[in-house]
């Protein structure tokens, strides 16, 4: 069967053609611009495509709740032109198939659960460190949506003591994503942060931060695994300091035996890139 796979984010658009074995077929990007010109793009790269069903793993907020009149909105976003669009209604009306539709960061973690390092597991947490820092959350076996959906990047973190940077959240200031995004390490140093990598200061103090959000997350959700990813992870150092002070900051308060093995523990994300566009081919499959 042939699937559709769109990967929606706030600076492009992943749109791919492939099956339900998460082989992914063709695939092409375009700019995430304004509203119309963005959407005409993808609708016409898909419009010709025979496919039986569209995944659509996309930026947030968004409204998932199936019962809402506002269900497959972008609702909150500060992205010029999307807040309150209808993404899941455009794609439908103009593609006539069924379209599945979640968080970009679920979309990831049902990519690394059906086809990548957790495979198998039905308690998982995926997060992204990039440009934002996002959380999708598999728990007993589902997606969580709950109320909306899990928003791990907005957690609220008490800055370190030597960190001179506020925070730059706009809603919250010293939040997860405040402190620890990309954008957040560039601002507090003044320079890029691949440009950064060989100065230990500064993955000692992004390494806090990552680990006490990762125990919060450990702590209210009890996942068996932690996959982390987006570009700030690559900055492979990260690996080894966040999994000692995660252990050092649970203080052996949990006893578990995933918590014995943090190699297999905390993981880095293990489909090259591709967990997030062969996670919304999944949720095409699973819109059928
Ligand atoms: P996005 O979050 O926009 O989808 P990425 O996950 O690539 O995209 O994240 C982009 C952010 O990650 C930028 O702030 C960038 O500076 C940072 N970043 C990208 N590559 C690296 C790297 N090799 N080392 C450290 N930071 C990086
Ligand atoms: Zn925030």
């Amino acid at each position: 069967m042939l699937y559709g796979a769109l990967e929606a984010g706030g600076t492009k658009m992943v749109c791919a053609t492939g099956d339900e074995n998460g082989h992914i077929i063709k695939q092409t990007h375009v700019p995430t611009t304004m509203p119309d010109e963005t959407m005409a793009k993808i609708i016409d790269y898909f419009k010709d495509e025979k496919i039986e069903a569209l995944g659509v793993a996309c930026f947030g907020p968004v409204d998932l709740k199936k019962d809402s009149p506002t269900y497959g909105y972008i609702t909150s976003t500060p992205k010029p032109g999307w807040s309150d669009f209808d993404i899941v209604g455009c794609l439908k009306d103009a593609l006539g198939v069924p379209v599945g539709f979640d968080t970009d960061v679920n979309g990831s973690l049902l990519g690394e659960v059906t086809w990548g390092c957790a495979k198998g597991l039905s308690d998982a947490v995926y997060i992204t460190i990039g440009t934002g820092i996002g959380g999708g959350v598999l728990s007993g076996g589902n997606l969580l949506h709950g109320m909306m959906h899990a928003e791990l990047g907005h957690m609220l973190l008490t800055p370190e003591p030597e960190d001179t940077y506020p925070g730059g959240c706009p809603f919250h200031t010293a939040c997860f994503e405040g402190l620890a995004s990309g954008p957040a390490i560039e601002r507090r140093y003044g320079k890029k942060a691949y440009e950064l990598a060989d100065d230990p200061a500064v993955w000692e103090l992004e390494s806090k931060y990552i680990a006490k959000a990762l125990v919060n997350i450990i702590l209210t959700l009890s996942p068996q695994r932690i996959i982390l990813g987006g570009g700030v992870m690559h900055q492979k150092q990260l690996f080894p300091l966040i999994r000692s002070k995660v252990t050092e900051y649970l203080n052996g308060y949990i006893r578990a035996a995933e918590l014995e093995d943090m190699d297999t523990y905390i993981v880095p994300a293990s489909l090259g890139d591709d967990q997030g566009i062969m996670g919304a081919l999944k949720l095409a499959a699973l819109a059928v």
